[in-house]
């Protein structure tokens, strides 16, 4: 069965095809970053036009890159939610629309789910049981991950994302949108050792995070600085950067290891744009060798939001592909609400 997937909820637009014998045949990706940048970040209106823009180009490209045509489709799948109500029409009309004309059915894919799913696309992939870090620029939580649609969130953020985290953060440092990837490149040069903040929630007896309290002590640095320095230099911002990146990389870590003591889970996977951050990256790397488990994580280019992982959690929902019949949005959705797959 081939699967063409859209993804829509937020500021990419997304278009796949996935083949449930052969795999990922064509993803194709269009950015609204450039365009948002302008007001600081992303217009929801804005992004509902450009999605429409770009559906249609974005679509005969991930065909011609498969080398196939619209009659090798068997089925549609789209993001039905979370994210913003605009842009998820966008690609709920569109999915329904062309899954109805060709006489194809529909399968409705979380967001979520298929950031936490999109591991399983890469060359190394885990087997369920897992714990998984969803770190994204709207959610951060930590789930026992048992099967397909067997979700149980263990702890998650109280207030600001992780992603969401490292934007503000850069935003009041003064970095252009989108952030949070530019912040963690200053961090790369940053001294470690002239700055210390705190590592919010760290000894909690619970997986649960917070990093509003990190942002707000980021400011108060910055001001603090900037009143010394007249300003803040380079290597100053540098080394404010790398500061905030250790407390979020500190804090994730740690939660993570609370977490697999607690299920006994020996894998771990890391799912979401922030599963992209290089630093994050080594020191699960170099935990999960003292410790003893082992990390996975989505191929770099499926980190961010993208129709593979659409596709992907589409095909393996087909069970639950039915016939257009109208469709609706969730803007909000809870992921533990998904039935099994
Ligand atoms: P959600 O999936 O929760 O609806 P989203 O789709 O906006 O939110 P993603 O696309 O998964 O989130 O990830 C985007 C987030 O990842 C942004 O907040 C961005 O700053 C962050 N991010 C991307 N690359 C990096 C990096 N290298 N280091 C830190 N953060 C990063
Ligand atoms: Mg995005
Ligand atoms: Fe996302």
């Amino acid at each position: 069965m081939r699967v063409l997937g859209y993804e829509s909820s937020c500021d990419e637009t997304g278009v796949a095809l996935y083949d449930t014998e052969k795999g990922l045949l064509a993803h194709c990706l269009h950015t609204q970053m450039a365009m948002h940048a302008e007001y600081g970040g992303v217009v929801p209106e804005l992004a509902s036009r450009d999605h429409i823009r770009r559906v249609v180009p974005l679509t005969d490209a991930c065909l011609k890159e498969a080398g196939l045509t619209l009659a090798d489709v068997d089925a549609v799948a789209y993001t039905q939610g979370p994210g913003l109500g605009g842009a998820l029409l966008v690609g709920a009309g569109f999915a329904n629309a062309l899954a109805f004309a060709l006489g194809k059915p529909v399968v409705e894919v979380h967001h979520l789910e298929g950031h936490l799913l999109s591991p399983l696309l890469a060359d190394e992939r885990p087997e369920f049981p897992f714990l998984a870090l969803l770190v994204s620029g709207g959610h951060s939580q930590i789930m026992a991950v048992r099967g397909v649609g067997n979700y149980e969130i263990l702890g998650e953020t109280l207030d600001d994302a992780a992603g969401e985290a490292f934007d503000k953060t850069a935003k009041l440092m003064g970095l252009d949108y989108p952030g949070g990837p530019r912040l963690s490149k200053l961090a790369e040069e940053g001294d470690a050792t002239r700055f210390t903040l705190p590592r919010p929630m760290l000894h909690s007896d619970n997986l649960d995070m917070s990093f509003s309290g990190l942002k707000t002590a980021v400011l108060t640095l910055v001001r603090d600085v900037e009143a010394q320095e007249g300003g803040l230099k380079e290597q100053t911002r540098k080394d404010i950067c790398r500061a905030f990146q250790d407390a979020i990389v500190d804090v994730l870590v740690a939660k993570c290891l609370k977490a697999l003591k607690q299920t006994g889970f020996k894998q771990l996977v890391v799912a979401g744009g922030v599963g992209a951050n290089r630093q994050l990256r080594e020191a699960l790397n170099s935990a999960a060798q003292r410790r003893k488990f082992k990390v996975f994580y989505p191929p770099l280019a499926l980190c961010t939001d993208n129709g593979a992982m659409i596709a992907f959690a589409g095909a393996l929902r087909l069970k639950y592909a039915h016939p257009v019949a109208g469709y609706t949005v969730k803007p909000r959705w809870d992921l533990a609400s998904l039935p099994k797959a």
